[in-house]
């Protein structure tokens, strides 16, 4: 295909994105309008600097400017604003569903309640879905570099909006941090009937996956590209038909892979493991869903069936109820038919 009829075909297929954390989505500009309207001083003089200070080369250096950056959402109407920013963005590159990680302790340990955030974004779904046709689901992230004390304290919280919450996750520094030391907390938030994912595999080694899997019991991984490193665990992703969230440009960013080329997600496919192409942290990883899609397509020579495969593990690997992935996998049928 040429790059004009790739990105005609990707832009078309219907398909959903599993892995990405709305306040990464905060744009540049969208920080500088919140900024004035809540009369919050940025140690940046403009979209440019901004843009400079996002040549960073790990994800501890990220984590530090996107926590500054989260510091102008106050109110429910900035964390409307930022969602309803995300889904255009998704909806112009063909998406459909989204299932999207937030942060509260970022917020609340900011001063921001936590039902603040959840009507923020609530709201942000609904005008989304009304104006968009796009569906979206919310994961409550806990940070993991905070303690399980914090994060019994956030699912205390959480409780009196659980049915606005489809499961619970764990994001942040990863490295010293293993699924493990969340273990009680996460078992607690299934009991309160939340799917349970987690990252790991992204910087953390294999044994942080076999955790997830084993002790965690995830409903899916987020990240696991280390996961291939352990030919055991990689058989046992593919035989438990375990969903990997993976965030190519994200990876590149943080210097996971040093080209996209050296990207491991077509010997994900090959291997059989359920991988799918998300955008992780878009504002500042170089891209939005398209764009990973395209650019992955271009450096690893992505076959028209293997992008399909993709669309497609997007929604078996979603937390839509089994009528809803049928009905969105028959509309990517009807899409490869004509097209
Ligand atoms: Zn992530």
């Amino acid at each position: 295909m040429t790059d004009t009829a790739l990105e005609t075909f990707v832009r078309g297929l219907p398909k959903a994105e599993l892995h990405m954390h709305i306040e990464g989505s905060l744009e540049p500009e969208l920080m500088f309008e919140l900024a004035e309207r809540n009369g919050v001083v940025l140690p940046f003089q403009s979209v440019d600097e901004i843009r400079a200070a996002y040549a960073f080369s790990n994800l501890q250096d990220f984590l530090d400017i996107y926590y500054q950056g989260a510091g102008v959402l106050l109110t429910a109407a900035d964390f409307k604003d930022l969602a309803l920013a995300y889904f255009r963005r998704l909806a112009a590159d063909g998406g459909t569903h989204a299932e999207i990680f937030f942060d509260p302790q970022t917020h609340t340990d900011r001063g921001v309640a936590f039902g603040t955030v959840i009507e923020g974004l609530t709201a942000g779904m609904a005008q989304a879905q009304a104006e968009l046709g796009v569906t979206a689901k919310l994961i409550l992230c806990f940070l993991r570099h905070l303690d399980e004390a914090a994060a019994f304290a956030t699912l205390e919280q959480a409780k009196p909006y659980l049915a606005q919450i489809a499961g619970v996750g764990l994001d942040s520094s990863e490295v010293g941090h293993p699924p493990a030391k969340f273990a009680r907390v996460l078992q607690a938030a299934r009991d309160l009937g939340l799917k349970v994912v987690a990252h790991a595999g992204e910087e953390g080694p294999p044994a942080y996956v076999w955790e997830a899997v084993d002790l965690i019991k995830v409903d899916r991984i987020d990240h696991g590209n280390r996961a291939l490193e352990d030919d055991c665990l990689t058989a046992r992703l593919v035989q438990d038909g375990v969903t990997l969230t993976v965030c190519p440009l994200s990876n590149l960013k943080l210097c996971g892979v040093s080209d996209l080329k050296h990207h491991p997600l077509k010997r994900m496919l090959k291997l059989g493991l359920k991988a799918t192409v998300n955008s992780d942290d878009p504002a500042y990883f170089g891209g939005y869903l398209l764009e990973n899609y395209l650019q992955t397509a271009q450096a690893l020579d992505l076959t028209r069936d293997e992008l399909a495969t993709l669309a497609r593990n997007s929604f078996t690997g979603s937390f839509l109820d089994d009528a809803e992935k049928a009905r969105r996998l028959a509309g990517i049928d009807a899409y490869l038919a004509s097209h």
